[in-house]
């Protein structure tokens, strides 16, 4: 879709400060993601030089139906990964329309687009397998559906459910502990962990030494100024999650 026409049909649509923050976020990881935002409890974010200008894109097209607290948490859970891949591969966000047509989704998996679609527990996915006790649901390798139980996610921290979600769209199986264990936890998730840059690296084939990752503050280093990083909830019930 052609930029004018995407922002005629924002103003058309009344959406426009959401999309424009979706749009920030479409910039190359090295413009935006470096903004500072305060320290989260000492945890911060590597930052490695961005050693090339223009790297691999996904497109991701959000349901409208999600809310604009859900949507500004996409924002971010998208601008932490493009942080981390460091302009290797980065995520870009369009809006759907309003019920988009079949043959419209059928466009975007040709293209290797993922749907991020908001559901309930009432959708087909959240009734077979191992969707039944999912907050989430990715399908699909090259193009997919994200799909997001809307009416499981409590409140639960919904960047970090992103987060780990989008760790599947970039190839990322689960892992033991951090943002890709199989089980969600607040703690867990609240940013991009080594491990889990770790399994993307290895699926996207990118060198590790060129990526960022988050650290806490067990290592011991100061606070540096980092891409935002959710407000964990360290109440949060523990909850099956799964891809
Ligand atoms: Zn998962």
């Amino acid at each position: 879709m052609r930029l004018p026409r995407l922002i005629t049909m924002l103003l058309a649509s009344g959406v426009t400060l959401l999309i424009a923050a979706i749009l920030l976020s479409t910039l190359p990881a090295h413009a935006t993601e470096r903004m500072a935002s305060p320290p989260n409890d000492g945890w911060y974010y590597t930052s490695r030089p961005s050693p090339v200008s223009a790297g691999r894109v996904i497109d991701l097209y959000v349901d409208t139906d999600f809310s604009e607290h859900e949507k500004q948490s996409l924002v971010s859970a998208m601008r932490q990964w493009n942080y981390v891949l460091n302009g290797f591969v980065w995520f870009r966000a369009r809006m759907l329309p309003v019920n988009p047509e079949p043959a419209l989704l059928a466009q975007i998996r040709r293209s290797h687009g993922w749907v991020i679609a908001r559901v309930d527990s009432r959708h087909p996915v959240a009734r077979s397998g191992e969707g039944t006790h999912a907050l989430a649901v990715t399908t699909g390798s090259r193009g997919g559906f994200v799909y997001v139980i809307s009416d499981r996610m409590g409140n639960r921290d919904f960047t970090g459910v992103m987060m780990h979600e989008f760790g599947h769209v970039l190839g990322a199986g689960h892992d033991g502990f951090g943002l890709m264990a199989p089980v969600y936890s607040a703690a867990m998730g609240r940013c991009i962990d080594q491990d889990a840059v770790a399994l993307v690296a290895r699926a996207q084939r990118l060198p590790m030494n060129h990526l960022n990752w988050c650290e806490g503050p067990a290592v011991g280093r100061p606070p540096l100024p980092m891409a935002q990083v959710p407000h964990a909830d360290y109440r949060t019930p523990m909850a099956a999650r799964q891809r």
